[in-house]
């Protein structure tokens, strides 16, 4: 078992799969447990001062998390995976690490939620300069770049509008002005979209979603090739201290072993009710990049091995209370925020998860009154499709 840098484990096959299972983990040196066991331990016996076995104290680094981190890294085809307390623990590491009071930002007008509360209110105070733009827009996006930009924020699909941007064309936009691609891969997991390979610098992930994928957890990575920016942030790790427990990075680890498996399913349902959606009277416009209609569906196709179980459609008739009569009709889905796991989630970002955007700018870049997202599940697709069918005809 390696230490305190989890690199991508390159004796194992390349196979997606056989890297979700394998990589990063070998049985256990003392046992021979095949499954990585929780080392829930704070500290770690030394036989004398500076002589240990690789740990010393798991906020720097712990065996759970370190088989965790050598498993993302081999999902993303990365030198480095480094594991955080949450998603936001990554994001906010990422920018501690690498930019300093001054530098700019350029980030997408449709931002996960808390990553935008954090750039907001958390950095900009703090003297960084964040410009948001609409990412699928490359000239605009060009046109945001400024000698002081260190940093392009990605993310694709977006959040809850599911807009596609070209990760290829903006790493070529940023290489130009000698400023660095981080993108959020949440949405797509590795096993559809893998940034690194597309000119980024580093990948961030809530692996509260898809890569945990059962709801029972929240831990954010990291995946990076560049040696020193992967030094940055186990820097920050070991002085800010937004280090994973072990528990969840065991529970981590056992999710992503199926992600390749779960993501099969997630991608067939979403796109069977995609059509579903897309045919029904009572729905508007149905937001999934496996549509052909969808604006972003060829770059979508170029960049994603397939597209996802997240959909966001809108209801022919566009009222806040419309959306709420199907949200609290559907019984197989439940109302939640969150996604990515293996349960269906319906939820309403106008009145949960973006509710603090105000209504003008909201419906400004298209989030509508009744825009539903809805995060695909992996059950039976005939149960989905009768459950959202029943909560559609009460509207
Ligand atoms: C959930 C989420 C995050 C934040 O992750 P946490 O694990 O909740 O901190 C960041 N980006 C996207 C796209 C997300 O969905």
């Amino acid at each position: 078992m390696s230490t305190s840098d989890a690199s991508a484990d390159h004796d194992i096959p390349s196979g997606f799969g056989t890297r979700a299972v394998h990589a990063g983990q070998e049985p256990d040196p003392a046992t021979g447990a095949v499954m990585t066991p929780i080392y829930q331990s704070s500290t770690f016996a030394q036989s004398a001062p500076g002589e240990h076995k690789g740990y010393e104290y798991s906020r720097v680094s712990n065996p759970t998390r370190t088989a965790l981190e050598g498993n993302l890294a081999g999902l993303e085809n990365a030198e480095h995976g480094i594991a955080f307390a949450s998603g936001v623990a990554g994001i906010d590491a990422i920018l501690k690490g690498g930019l300093r009071p001054g530098d700019h930002v350029v980030t997408t007008n449709d931002l996960y939620g808390g990553t935008f509360r954090l750039f907001k209110e958390v950095f900009e105070p703090y003297g960084l300069d964040f410009t948001f733009v609409d990412m699928t827009d490359l000239e605009a996006t060009e046109a945001a770049l400024r000698p002081e930009t260190e940093l392009l924020w990605v993310e694709t699909p977006t959040n809850p509008l599911m807009r596609i941007a070209d990760i290829e064309a903006l790493c070529d936009l940023a290489a130009a002005n000698d400023a660095d691609v981080a993108v959020d891969n949440t949405f797509a997991s590795p096993f559809l979209q893998q940034p690194l390979s597309l000119g980024a610098d580093l990948v961030l992930h809530s692996a509260t979603k898809y890569l945990g994928g059962h709801s029972d957890l929240i831990l954010g990575a990291v995946c990076t090739d560049s040696d020193e920016w992967a030094e940055a942030l186990r820097f920050q790790v070991k002085s800010a201290g937004a280090s994973p427990g072990p528990m969840d990075s065991f529970l981590a680890l056992r999710g992503t072993k199926t992600l390749h498996l779960r993501m099969e399913r997630h991608c067939e349902n979403a796109r069977r009710l995609a059509d579903f959606l897309d045919d029904h009277d009572k729905v508007g416009r149905v937001r999934y990049p496996g549509l052909a209609s969808h604006p972003g569906h060829d770059i979508a196709a170029r960049q994603m091995e397939d597209f996802g179980g997240m959909i966001s459609f809108e209801l022919t008739d566009d009222r806040i209370e419309a959306a709420k009569t199907v949200l609290s009709g559907t019984d197989v889905f439940l109302l939640a925020e969150s996604l990515g796991g293996v349960e269906s989630l319906i939820e309403h970002p106008a009145s949960m998860t973006h509710a603090s955007i105000p209504p003008e700018e909201r419906r400004e870049i298209g989030l509508t009154d009744s825009l539903i997202r809805l995060s695909v599940g992996v059950e039976d697709i005939d149960d989905l499709r009768t459950d959202l069918d029943r909560a559609l005809a009460a509207v």
